[in-house]
């Protein structure tokens, strides 16, 4: 994905976050890869293509740590929507996906992530009734095509959403509960042959698109699924990616079928490490946290879903005071509508100063930004090979245009690029050395020919799951009323002191029936 010959991006400001500077600096890439960076007038190969950033910026490429490449044709489909209500909606916002349909989505989402100035991300990504090696092939070759680097992660499960969580299928009308047998997921055996052999015979640049296991959610799969999915994992070194506590009803569940927090319970699993994260956590307490920061694991914190949802504030202070590496995501365009990594820096700054007026608890702009890309880095298990402009780096690199009206006039380099950026500012991305994005467009994409496949997919998608629609139409209710119970429980977290309050127990047996 390289050109051969060296590249040296002159007359550019870069950013240095750790130091809060912006100094002007020349940049001397060879192959994939930052070779140099040193002071403007910096000695290169006489062969080297000059690239010339006046008036630029230059930022490490943000990394975008949890997303759902298979939601990128369903952004805009919901409203007052939780995240129980959305899991019920899946059958219908991604159900029926033809292969180019995985291509499609997974596509368009790598063209919005680069344009605003997105270089990497970690992709959860659905087949139904379980994943493919063609489908996962569509899904990379997309990244490959798009020219982004990715962690893909088929989502797997042995349980629907409905059979998840106990007492939901009984709350059902009998008809429906007919209709929802229908959405049972493969059995386990023939969702881990196939990952198994797609990991096997991976297809694609390890060092660009990464393989990892994403069990959906712990509740959905049996201990003896998640411990063969960590031992996939492990046996070809690849991530795992789960959602966790991301809403109080799945802590709920889990204190119901684990007698302890869904958390604690990875932990006895033998789970958590430094290869494996957590998507969301806003329902982790104080000896969560300490758990997932003993073991070196990463928190994907994604705050403009988790506010869409309803699902609520994480406490990213605590997470860093417990030495949690965290990284930032923008989740699937289903829950958060855009992938847009400036919105979601500049909401993870806001969400930690909305929870109070104790400004040590607040994130500064410089812990922000270091999370969305060197511990989002970590998260995807790329290390510090991305996430920083330095020598050994790879080279994926965003310059912005400081003639944009976001940076007239520039005060401040990191409070401006996580308060006042919004992507306007996006000029040029390169990833891997390779010029992705210039002057404002994708490279070789023709926007109105994708226009156009995207709307033939839209209105074939739109009969084709016209059923699920209707599906979805009869269980909203019961949905909408049973999991907001399981939320209206007790169940207060001491963020400071540890552990949680209130008889979870006594607090399931008190659930009103269904229908009060
Ligand atoms: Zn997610």
């Amino acid at each position: 994905m390289t050109d051969t010959r060296a590249k040296i991006i002159r007359h550019a400001r870069v950013l240095d976050g750790s130091r809060r500077r912006a100094d002007p600096a020349d940049v001397l890439i060879v192959g994939d890869a930052i070779a140099e960076l040193g002071p403007p007038g910096l000695a290169a190969p006489a062969d080297a293509v000059v690239i010339d950033a006046s008036h630029m910026l230059l930022h490490p490429g943000l990394i975008n740590a949890h997303t759902h490449g298979h939601g990128n044709l369903s952004k805009g489909m919901g409203d007052r929507w939780t995240l129980e209500l959305l899991l019920a909606a899946a059958p219908w916002t991604s159900g029926h996906r033809t292969l180019e349909d995985k291509y499609l989505s997974t596509y368009v989402g790598a063209i919005e992530m680069l344009l605003k100035g997105c270089t990497a991300c970690y992709d959860l990504t659905v087949e139904f009734p379980l994943p493919t090696p063609e489908g996962l092939e569509a899904c990379g070759r997309a990244y490959r095509d798009a020219g982004m680097r990715a962690v893909l992660a088929p989502m797997v499960a042995e349980l629907s959403f409905f059979e998840a969580i106990p007492g939901l299928i009984d709350a059902m009308p009998e008809a429906v509960q007919a209709d929802l047998a229908r959405l049972r997921m493969a059995p386990v055996d023939a969702t881990l042959g196939a990952m198994r052999r797609t990991l096997k015979d991976w297809a694609f640049d390890r060092d660009v698109i990464r393989p990892a296991i994403a069990p959906t959610i712990p509740h959905h799969c049996s201990d003896a699924f998640m411990r063969a999915c960590a031992a996939l994992a492990r046996d070809h070194g690849a991530g795992l990616h789960t959602h966790v506590q991301e809403s109080k009803p799945q802590v709920m569940v889990g204190l119901k079928r684990y007698g302890k927090t869904p958390t604690a319970h990875l932990q006895d699993l033998g789970l958590l490490g430094p290869d494996f994260t957590i998507g969301h956590g806003v329902w982790l307490d104080a000896d969560d946290m300490r758990r997932l920061g003993d073991h070196g694991a990463s928190v994907a914190h994604n705050p403009g879903s988790n506010m869409r949802l309803g699902s609520g504030l994480a406490d990213v202070r605590g997470m860093l005071e417990r030495k949690v590496n965290v990284g930032i995501g923008t989740d699937g365009a289903g829950s958060s509508d855009n992938l847009n990594m400036y919105e979601a820096m500049r909401l993870a700054s806001l969400v930690s100063k909305a929870q109070g007026p104790d400004t040590d608890r607040w994130l500064t702009t410089g812990e922000v930004l270091s999370a969305a890309t060197e511990g989002s880095a970590r998260a995807l298990g790329f290390g510090d090979r991305i996430g920083r402009i330095g020598p050994g780096c790879k080279a994926d690199i965003v310059m912005l245009d400081l003639t944009c009206v976001n940076w007239l006039p520039f005060n401040d380099a990191v409070n401006q690029m996580v308060h006042t950026e919004d992507s306007a500012a996006v000029r040029s991305v390169m990833v891997g050395g390779r010029l992705v994005v210039e002057d404002r467009r994708v490279v070789g994409v023709d926007m109105a020919a994708l226009a156009r496949r995207c709307e033939e997919s839209r209105a074939r998608l739109e009969q084709a799951t016209l059923p699920n629609r209707q599906l979805f139409e009869r269980v909203e209710t019961v949905v909408n009323t049973f999991c907001p119970g399981l939320a209206r429980m007790p169940y207060h977290i001491d963020r400071f002191g540890g552990g949680h309050h209130g008889n979870e127990h006594a607090a399931w047996r008190r659930l009103p029936p269904f229908g009060d």
